[in-house]
């Protein structure tokens, strides 16, 4: 009998665990060992209907978007310091669920999120009012009106969120924590792959006492989701995933005309300049494929290099590379582990085959790491000579697998970090920094960081996707105006 990494097994509902109509349950693998780490719920139909009756009535008739900033924010610290309270428990189960090594595990797989969630309970409390120009205008009787007027933020509704399974804690709370604290309300499905890291947020919320249909968790895969998009109930969707499921969601959500948030996929470009510290760029150029098993959407996975020090990038990236440890994600030292599954590792494979055939030079990898035969492990594989039109560079392979090509002009590199139809992210490296921001301008990316950046994901930093990498910003003050609506209240004195 497998014990569950979480002490409710079913979902969580209108402040109630509820087992499914269907009594399904779905074995939840460990990607590092293939051992079942637990029985999850299934969600289906029956229990989206009972979460989306739960979350409207939490939003119409319940407390939780009457409370003033003050009072709520008080309970999303609460809920807050309850789940930091919960760290170690959380990082394990992001290890044995989502394959990620014990360093990422404890650092941008949770600390980070936890970060943002403080920096949105803190800028939630900020006034959120506005005040219009006092304005004079002339009346029918001749006389003059002096009015004027204040914006005001308010929730949206009833948010459904969708998360995918490379990140799962931190998605969960990227979208849990703005949406709760401007006083919506909230149904998480997470990826059928890693239910878990939602449910011990549910086991937490529910521990603090968070008011019943604030938050509710069902899991389950596309039918649950679809059903999460498309219903009258729902005000709004916030969606993390690829941009084939993103523009499924948009088609299924039209008809309703939700308010739409999607953060989707990446290929990055890493531009090094011929004047860039090789070693800096190196790193970042060696984070870029491996950092969980180059399952991230913002990874740069585009290398575009200075013709004159191409090779030599290409060999200390190489070198740095081999000495990145691959095996058992729970080992400190390790620094790449699994793909989440078979499934992810085969794209992989076909990703690869793809690139040996386009004629691209492998410089190292294409094959699975010898005596690691549990688990989806791949090594770190990486092409040179690589043609920007190529499926290789221009698809998203979600995996260990780094494209290197060359340039000879600022204009050339500008060109090809373009030439994509993605635009989520970007990095520049040189010492020229002003040129380096002058071409920044220029990148449509989301996000771009010159010479490694703050070294930080900021929680000031709104980030999202240009062109197919979404649509709406997430994280910043501008990442808690999208869990708004904007009301004009005008008055006149007198
Ligand atoms: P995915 O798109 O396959 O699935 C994401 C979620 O959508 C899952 O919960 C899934 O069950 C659900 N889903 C599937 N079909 C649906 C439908 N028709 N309607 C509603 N929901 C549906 O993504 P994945 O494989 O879990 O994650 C990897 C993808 O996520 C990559 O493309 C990656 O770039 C992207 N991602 C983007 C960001 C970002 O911030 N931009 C962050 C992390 C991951």
């Amino acid at each position: 009998m497998v014990s569950s990494p979480v002490k409710n097994d079913g979902l969580y509902i209108g402040g109630e665990w509820v087992t499914p109509a269907t009594q399904e349950k779905e074995e939840i693998i460990n990607p590092a060992t293939q051992e079942i780490i637990g029985l999850a719920p299934v969600g289906g139909m029956k229990e989206v209907d009972a979460a989306l009756n739960a979350a409207n009535d939490a939003f119409r008739n319940g407390p939780w978007p009457r409370l003033s900033a003050k009072e709520r924010t008080a309970k999303m610290q609460e809920f807050h310091d309850a789940l930091m309270a919960r760290a170690e428990d959380i990082q394990e189960l992001i290890i044995a669920e989502a394959g990620a090594t014990r360093m990422l595990a404890q650092t941008l797989q949770f600390y980070t999120p936890m970060e943002h969630m403080q920096f949105f309970i803190d800028a939630s409390l900020q006034n959120q009012t506005t005040s219009l120009p006092v304005e004079i205008t002339p009346s029918m009787t001749g006389e003059k009106l002096l009015g004027g007027g204040v914006t005001v933020r308010e929730p949206v509704g009833v948010v459904s969120a969708i998360t995918p399974y490379n990140f799962p804690y931190f998605m969960n709370i990227s979208k849990i924590a703005p949406a709760l604290a401007m006083g919506n309300t909230v149904v998480l499905k997470p990826s059928p792959f890693t239910p878990f890291e939602a449910l011990i947020i549910a086991e937490v919320a529910d521990e603090i006492g968070l008011p019943p249909g604030v938050l509710n968790v069902v899991t389950g895969g596309a039918n649950v989701g679809r059903a999460l998009t498309d219903d009258d109930r729902i005000d709004m969707v916030t969606f993390t995933g690829s941009d084939l499921v993103g523009a499924s969601i948009m088609g299924q959500s039209a008809p309703t005309l939700k308010r739409l948030l999607l953060e989707l996929g990446g290929k990055s470009a890493l531009i090094i300049r011929q004047d860039a510290n090789l070693q800096q760029a190196a790193i970042s150029g060696m984070i870029g494929f491996t950092l969980h098993c180059g399952q991230g959407c913002a990874l740069s996975t585009r290398h575009i290099v200075h013709n004159s020090i191409r090779e030599d990038y290409v060999q200390l990236l190489s070198t740095m590379v081999q000495h990145v440890k691959i095996g058992d994600p729970s080992d400190l030292q390790t620094g790449m582990g699994p793909l989440i599954r078979e499934s992810q590792r085969d794209r992989v494979e076909h990703y690869v085959g793809i690139g040996l055939e386009s004629g691209a030079d492998l410089v190292m990898g294409g094959k699975r790491p010898e005596g690691l035969e549990n688990g989806f492990f791949y090594e770190p594989t990486l092409f040179n000579n690589v043609d920007n039109s190529s499926a290789l560079a221009q698809e998203e392979v979600f995996g260990p697998v780094a494209v290197v090509m060359g340039f000879d002009t600022d204009e050339e590199a500008i060109q090809l970090a373009n030439d994509s139809r993605y635009g989520l992210a970007g990095e520049i490296y040189s010492s020229d920094v002003g040129t380096a921001y002058e071409m920044a301008l220029q990148i449509r990316t989301g996000i771009v960081h010159i010479n490694g950046g703050a070294g930080k994901m900021s929680s000031y930093a709104p980030y999202g996707g240009f062109k197919r990498s979404g649509i709406g910003r997430e994280y910043g003050y501008e990442g808690l105006a999208a869990y708004t609506e904007l009301k004009t209240i005008t008055f006149h004195a007198g």
